[in-house]
């Protein structure tokens, strides 16, 4: 059981995965969508935090971290006080 489990756990590991977005770099993605492609953790987490209405396809088409940057803006207008 214990040989065949790690013959399983190598098989995941050796799979890449690479992001459907444009410029991105990780191979690791563990979500799949038939009509986009795949999309890493960080890309999609980029995604929720996107505007509501944004075209799925833009985005795949946008460079990584074009709407991270409009959220670190906000830290800029109200910084955290020390
Ligand atoms: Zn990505």
């Amino acid at each position: 059981m214990g040989k065949r489990g790690y013959g399983l756990f190598d098989e995941e590991i050796i799979m890449v995965l690479s992001c459907f977005r444009r410029n991105c770099p990780n191979i690791m993605c563990n979500r799949y969508s038939d009509k986009y492609g795949y999309i890493c953790a960080s890309c999609f987490e980029e995604l929720e935090q996107a505007p509501i209405d944004i075209n799925i396809v833009d985005f795949m088409d946008s460079e990584p971290g074009t709407f991270l940057q409009e959220c670190r803006d906000y830290n800029k207008i109200f910084p955290i006080m020390e």
